[in-house]
């Protein structure tokens, strides 16, 4: 591995101009794997301008022509999936059974890109008036930017740039600082299936070179998955500077126990979606709701969770990794003390979590507090660490209620053996993606990732048909054709007879 990382601009991968860069390190030992360059503001504009070049040409390439390259990449990215895994391990210390399932959801959404011809597919209305018909076309919008986020560094670039590029555009990817490797690789991967050059530029950073990508004059459409605060400034400058914008933002989501619900299949699932992936899920559950006598529950969730422990990424017995970074491990462990000072009962304290052969690693061992209110910081923080907080609710209403309030609505899952409660819960809820007896409710890619409320700004969410509608614009053109030359004084009205 080269000591500081490529980009590609200019038709190539090569070696940035910046003289700055960021060390991506390995969060389970600290080795600093390599370097992300802080891109400069010149080869930002290389970047653009290339992109824009490449469009000119590639929004004539017929879709069928697009969607083979789309399939070649497919069978490309399927072949290298555990090379990429294990470059996914290195540099966010997922257990590599995790850092699979990030390349394989991102492979799923390739497999949708590559049914573009049917997804750009227009309306057609005929004989709209005598002789005259109207139909749509479904065009790509041009220089399209994503910026994502740290903790899926395979699915989260994979949800934007194949299915950009797949509708016509050309696209600027800026990965996480935190993560790159894993972003490199698919692009070079995304080269070596045949693309031609310039459809992806790869540039790295951190907010310059976000912002001079959102301003720039020449970029239509911005996609961003990311925490709430860079999510909001997102949306502001990229809105403010008349640009399609799309942000995927952070998260705090609940799970509800009802009384009724099979208990042993119940915490089973809490105990993978609250500390599974360490916490750093969008989609982790991280408020357990315990309605009536699942209060009673509280001893056997603590139990199972003392059952998991973080390790090495090919540890076996490993149930999830590291924290991305020391900065992150000790947000998280301020949070714990916090919940301590607030008065929450910490029933597991993972804080003091060491694993055998990692002494330099960034843990935290899974944490449990009971008696929460909504008041305190951390039920209302995003923590994104294996935290898990419970509330009590003396019945669904009032579980409802609570979830209701909350600002956030990325996720939300409840666990009954009652079909009534499912339907009034999936019906009154406020949040985007619901679970019933499923922890993790992540759409498929046919489907669209719909968080409500701060977890999301923009109306066009990512993948499926909405992100199609996302990255084009539609064109609508009413035709009439003569039978015969027309004879006669010309027609200035507009209106159709
Ligand atoms: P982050 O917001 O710190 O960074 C996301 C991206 O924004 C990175 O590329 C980063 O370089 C850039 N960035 C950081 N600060 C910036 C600034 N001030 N101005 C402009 N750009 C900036 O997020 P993260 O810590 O990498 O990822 C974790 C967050 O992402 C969590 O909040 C999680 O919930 C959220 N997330 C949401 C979804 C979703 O679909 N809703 C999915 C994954 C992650």
């Amino acid at each position: 591995m080269s000591s500081v990382l490529d980009i590609y601009i200019d038709g190539q991968f090569r070696a940035s101009e910046s003289a700055d860069s960021i060390p991506v390190t390995n969060p389970a030992t600290q080795q600093v794997l390599t370097n992300a360059p802080r891109t400069t503001m010149a080869e930002i504009d290389r970047a653009v301008a290339a992109a824009r070049a490449a469009f000119a040409e590639w929004r004539t390439v017929p879709a069928p022509e697009r969607a083979r390259f789309m399939m070649r990449y497919q069978m490309l990215l399927k072949e290298k999936q555990d090379e990429i895994a294990e470059i996914l391990s290195q540099e966010t210390g997922k257990t590599f059974a995790d850092a699979q399932g990030d390349v394989w959801r991102g492979i799923e959404v390739v497999e949708q890109a590559c049914n573009v011809p049917a997804m750009m597919m227009g309306e057609t209305s005929e004989n709209v008036a005598r002789g005259i018909d109207t139909y749509s076309l479904i065009q790509p919008l041009g220089v399209c930017v994503g910026i994502t986020p740290f903790n899926f560094p395979a699915m989260i670039p994979l949800w934007m740039f194949p299915l950009a590029v797949a509708c016509g555009n050309t696209f600027i990817l800026k990965p996480s600082e935190q993560d790159p490797m894993t972003p490199n690789r698919l692009v070079e991967l995304f080269y070596e299936a045949g693309f031609p050059k310039d459809l992806v530029q790869l540039v790295h950073g951190g907010k310059e070179q976000v912002d001079a990508l959102i301003t720039h004059e020449d970029t239509k459409a911005i996609s961003f998955v990311g925490s709430v605060p860079v999510g909001q400034h997102v949306y502001r400058l990229g809105t403010e500077h008349l640009k399609r914008v799309q942000c995927m933002a952070g998260a705090k989501n609940h799970m509800v126990i009802m009384p009724d619900a099979d208990k042993g299949q119940a915490i089973n699932a809490l105990v993978g979606a609250s500390v599974g992936a360490a916490g750093q899920r969008c989609m982790a559950i991280s408020v357990a709701v315990l309605v009536g006598k699942a209060q009673e529950w509280i001893g056997d969730i603590r139990d199972a969770l003392s059952k998991v422990a973080p390790g090495g990424w090919n540890d076996q017995g490993a149930a999830y990794g590291p924290q991305i970074s020391v900065q992150a491990r000790q947000r998280i462990l301020s949070y714990i003390e916090k919940g301590k000072a607030e008065g929450a009962t910490c029933v597991l304290d993972g804080s003091g979590c060491t694993v055998e052969g990692y002494p330099d690693g960034n843990w935290v061992g899974p944490t449990l507090f009971d008696n929460v209110t909504t008041g305190m910081s951390i039920y209302k923080d995003e923590i994104f660490g294996p935290v898990l907080v419970s509330v009590h609710a003396d019945s669904l209403e009032q579980a409802i209620d609570l979830i209701n309030k909350n600002p956030y609505g990325n996720g939300v899952s409840l666990f009954t053996s009652s079909g009534g409660a499912a339907r009034k819960f999936q019906s009154e809820i406020e949040v985007g993606q619901v679970g019933i007896n499923i922890p993790i409710p992540v759409p498929l890619p046919f489907f669209s990732f719909t968080g409500w409320k701060n977890s999301f700004y923009g109306d066009q969410h990512a993948y499926g048909k909405q992100a199609i509608r996302f990255y084009t614009e539609t064109k609508t053109i009413t035709a009439r054709w003569f039978s015969s030359e027309p004879v006669g004084d010309a027609n200035m009205t507009i209106a159709l007879k």
